[in-house]
């Protein structure tokens, strides 16, 4: 078969990187192209979550590509290792009258959410570990393994991080990994088709079960009562369980005393919401998982905006990468700005700045450069602005002395600690100083918020 040339592959990835970025993952240069037969190109992909997302999401995109690049019409597919040198198999169908998802329906698992782009901070050190050791000695660890925490915070990528880990150690493991309402909607599904016995075959007989958002059984009394007993029947034969819930065990609402208990008898860790450090390194991560270039000061500055949580803050990437997308610019701490700044509008109370003013005004004030406040340099004519900075965010934002430290280069909060007692002792003494730092303050207190443009 007629092998590809080698600046196909180059050539494609150019193209799918150029219009469709959103899909584009730093992993797709280690594809390796097979052949070209029949006007089909033939890609392989080692790995079988990889071969799934390309299969699912990516393949109307590279088929595009394919033919741009090629200036033919070409069709693509991916294929895994098993299949590299056999026929074509054909998808396969579900028959339209089975209740039960198909084991490979139900893993709808994202390559994204491994543990290797898994940030651990002090939010989340005790779910990581917790969930490391699980998918290290499943059924041996902590079993159930119960996470719960609010949106947005790392549930479902720790779900899916533990499930891939399983498959990539043990291939052959009868892992089942859901959502609550797959659960709730395949049993309903059985009631009505009269195939119980199928579905507590199909649930019963798992060496693992993952299931996500299982707060969603609240108020689903006959739910409850088939899960408890799915529950016991695993548990019972040593199996893991693995859970995920917005809230602990006993918070969940109109949930069964005795699941409670259960789901109380294992381990109960919590996520919370990152600091601004795990915030920066989660924004860095996310960057590298899709392949773009962002300096240094940009996470910074989206994670000094945005702490409620990281699907929040992969949004602002997100926003940031499209701007600089549609004004064919590469991505830059302006166009972060611009973009975030386009998008949350400003909404602080009036006369109260954040830190974003502050930083603004004491730039301007002492003619100092942005990229140099936010960076490590130490020389005095950057020291001095910075620890005003400090000292200004301490006074009046809600960020804590960590967060402050981080967003200026980094520093720990005895820095920040240092910078505020310093600046307190020098206005003491040095009048010119305090008449700087009280002007800087009125500016800040009259200065109206940025509008959104
Ligand atoms: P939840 O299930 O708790 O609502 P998700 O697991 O869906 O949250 O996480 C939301 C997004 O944030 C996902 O894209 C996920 O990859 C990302 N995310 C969450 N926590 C982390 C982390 N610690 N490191 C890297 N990415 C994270
Ligand atoms: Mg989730």
């Amino acid at each position: 078969m007629p092998r590809l040339e080698s600046s196909f592959k180059s050539n494609l990835l150019d193209y799918l990187r150029r219009n469709h970025a959103d899909m584009c993952r730093h992993w797709f240069d280690e594809i390796e192209p097979l052949d070209i037969e029949g006007g089909v190109v033939r890609m392989l992909v080692r790995e079988p979550v990889q071969l799934r997302y390309l299969q699912r999401c990516c393949l109307r995109q590279f088929t595009e590509a394919a033919q741009q690049v090629s200036g033919r019409l070409l069709a693509f597919r991916f294929v895994g290792t098993e299949e590299e040198f056999v026929a074509a198999p054909q998808p396969v169908q579900s028959n339209g009258n089975d209740p039960l998802p198909r084991f490979d329906e139900q893993m709808l698992l994202s390559p994204d959410y491994t543990f290797d782009t898994f940030v651990v901070g002090p939010g989340n050190r005790l779910a990581h570990a917790a969930a490391v050791a699980v998918a290290d000695k499943p059924g041996r660890a902590y079993n159930p393994y119960f996470i719960h925490g609010g949106v947005g915070l790392g549930k479902t990528h720790l779900l899916q991080a533990i499930t891939q880990t399983i498959l990539r150690n043990a291939p052959t493991t009868r892992i089942c990994y859901l959502s609550c309402g797959s659960f709730t909607d395949a049993f309903h599904e059985s009631v009505k088709a009269g195939r119980m016995s199928d579905f507590r075959h199909r649930f019963r007989n798992v060496d693992i079960l993952v299931i996500d958002d299982i707060h969603f059984l609240s108020k689903r009394e006959q739910s409850q009562e088939e899960f408890f007993h799915t529950f016991n029947a695993l548990y019972q034969a040593g199996r893991q369980v693995v859970l995920s819930s917005d809230a602990a065990p006993s918070d969940i609402p109109d949930l069964e005393e005795r699941l409670t208990s259960r789901f109380n008898c294992g381990l109960v860790a919590r996520v919370d919401r990152p600091c601004f450090e795990t915030r920066v390194s989660i924004l860095k991560t996310k960057a590298k998982v899709l392949g773009l270039e962002v300096p240094e000061d940009v996470p910074a500055y989206i994670a000094a905006r945005i702490d409620s949580n990281i699907r929040e803050l992969e949004g602002a990437l997100t926003r940031v990468r499209g701007l600089a997308a549609a004004m064919d610019a590469p991505i830059s701490l302006e166009l972060a700005k611009a973009a975030i700044a386009a998008d949350a509008g400003d909404n602080r109370p009036a006369g109260q700045p954040n830190i974003q003013n502050i930083v603004e005004a004491v730039t301007r004030f002492y003619d100092v450069k942005l990229t140099d406040l936010l960076s490590k340099r130490r020389h005095k004519s950057i020291a001095l602005p910075r620890q005003i900075c400090m000292w200004l965010a301490r006074k009046h934002t809600r960020f804590s002395l960590e967060e402050i430290g981080g967003y200026f280069g980094g520093r720990d909060h005895t820095t920040v600690m240092h910078a505020i007692r310093t600046i307190d002792a020098r206005c003491r003494v040095d009048q010119r100083l305090s008449g700087d730092v009280e002007r800087l303050e009125s500016d800040l207190s009259r200065e109206p918020a940025p509008q959104a443009s």
